[in-house]
């Protein structure tokens, strides 16, 4: 079993107004390894009355938390931060149990999930708002900034402790208090991140974490006039539909959604980096995030080199258990996402696409997936309009800047895109027309809490990092002051 310097930090509890607490009917539901579907732990299968009972609590909690200097609710989160590092080896142990990524990745996601509290500590302090120069002269124009109230967040299990601190770090820095459903495959990380919140003295009911029935948890927190905000990761499906719950109480909303990113290579870019920036954009994670490359539009030119050069470093991936040592690709989450994995590799090839390295499940069995390149992939097949979520690179190819344009923005979606150039003009000319929230130029990593990430079209709402992640939680209010 798990075998952690800290085993407090494994919480089978949900932890609600500062309590570690179990499901009022006491029935729990098993979390479970992906690597080989042992049972690694249980946590309680709660659902709308636990729910109910949070929200009283982050009402409750509200007022107190709001009062507080920003200066002091930075000191807290900033101990957060600390102390998820202190324990940055268990933490990822936990996650690697649960999610099934190479533990080194874990490691990895730790520091980046810590940086947004380390962030947000920081930003906590900058809800400056405005004096405008008025129209009249006897009159003074200020805005102020204030925290939105009671937040909920729903999150996926794709990133088990950044999709979590890149919300309640801003939530708590805002002066808002957050109650958290993290997904049903994930849910230690969150306890633990629960844990180490109370160790740095995030007061009880500020954040609650509750595990169990997503539909009865996500309805009650959606219907409540007292959560002011839902903030949510995950699929587009969901997000439609936990939208559409949320229209009764007009609640303040984030989603981020599915992605169907475009990789553009052109004739002009170095290939040697574009190949380096694929691998770090399509077999992260087992291309099980919402950023990664989806298609890659390669030029004529060099779509026969680009295969081959993609090929041969996609054969110096190493898939194993993530515990094992120099393992770089983990097994899938689980049977359903290996099924889809699978259909749409059926679906490319039966439609004449070609599969230059793996395509099929892998010799090790469970969900382990062969990091896999398919070429002669065409726009009609489903590949170009789902999202993957798999080691899969489909290689689409276009001739010209306008039909690789045309191609990139083909989708509902409008997430991340990523292109190789070394034309400066089209540099300018490319990200220009992309319609994405976001744009990797000449790189496949974009994700850093300092820059804003998020999407267009059905890919969602809102912004999460950077400056402007801290007015997500913040509603605005305008002071006019007469009679002077
Ligand atoms: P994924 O495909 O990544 O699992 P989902 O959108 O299904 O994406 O899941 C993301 C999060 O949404 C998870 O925490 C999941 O439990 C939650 N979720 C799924 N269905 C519902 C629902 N009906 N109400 C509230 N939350 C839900």
């Amino acid at each position: 079993m798990l075998n952690l310097n800290d085993p407090s930090l494994l919480r089978q509890a949900c932890y609600i107004d500062g309590q570690w607490v179990g499901a009022d009917n006491q029935e729990t539901v098993p979390v479970c390894d992906p690597a080989n579907g042992a049972t690694l732990a249980s946590v309680p299968r709660a659902g709308a009355a636990e729910t109910a009972r949070a929200i009283v609590a982050a009402e409750r909690a509200f007022p107190a938390w709001r009062a507080r200097t920003a200066a002091e609710r930075s000191r807290i989160l900033r101990r957060w931060y600390e102390l998820m590092l202190e324990h940055q080896d268990d933490l990822a142990r936990i996650m690697t149990a649960e999610q099934g990524k190479p533990l080194a990745e874990a490691r990895g996601e730790i520091a980046y999930a810590a940086s947004y509290l380390e962030w947000f500590a920081e930003e906590a302090k900058r809800a400056y708002g405005d004096v405008i120069p008025s129209p009249s002269a006897d009159r003074r124009i200020m805005v102020t900034k204030e925290p939105v109230g009671v937040c909920a967040a729903i999150t996926p299990w794709n990133f088990p402790s950044a999709m979590i601190t890149r919300k309640a770090g801003p939530a708590l820095a805002a002066g808002c208090t957050l109650i958290l459903k993290p997904a049903e495959q994930t849910p230690l990380s969150a306890l633990a991140l629960a844990d180490l919140a109370e160790r740095a003295g995030v007061p009880p009911g500020v954040f609650s974490v509750i595990t169990g029935r997503a539909s009865a948890i996500g309805g009650e927190l959606t219907a409540s006039p007292v959560v002011r905000k839902l903030t949510f990761t995950g699929s587009t499906e969901i997000g439609r539909l936990l939208m559409q719950q949320c229209a009764p109480t007009i609640k303040k909303l984030s989603l981020e959604l599915g992605g169907n990113a475009p990789f553009i290579v052109f004739d002009d870019a170095d290939l040697d980096a574009a190949v380096a920036g694929a691998m770090a954009s399509k077999y992260r994670n087992a291309g099980q995030t919402c950023v990664c490359s989806n298609r890659f539009l390669v030029q004529d030119g060099v779509y026969d080199a680009f295969a081959a050069k993609l090929a041969t470093a996609v054969a110096t991936l190493k898939v194993g258990r993530g515990t094992d040592e120099g393992v770089t690709q983990g097994p899938l989450i689980d049977e359903p996402a290996i099924t889809k994995v699978e259909s749409l590799v059926a679906d490319a090839c039966a439609r004449g696409a070609r599969v230059v390295c793996g395509g099929k499940r892998h010799a090790l069995g469970g969900t382990w997936f062969e990091p896999t390149v398919l070429a002669d992939v065409t726009p009609t097949m489903a590949v170009a309009k789902e999202e993957i979520f798999g080691p899969v690179a489909p290689l689409f190819r276009f001739h010209t800047e306008a039909e690789a344009l045309s191609m990139a923005n083909d989708t509902e979606f409008g997430l991340a895109a990523y292109f190789y150039t070394r034309d400066v003009g089209r540099v300018w000319r490319v990200s220009g027309q992309l319609e994405y929230g976001m744009v990797g130029i000449n790189t496949g990593l974009i994700s850093t809490e300092v820059a804003p990430f998020g999407g267009v079209k059905s890919s969602g709402l809102g912004r999460e990092g950077s400056r402007h992640g801290l007015d997500e939680y913040m509603e605005l209010k305008y002071l006019a002051m007469g009679g002077l």
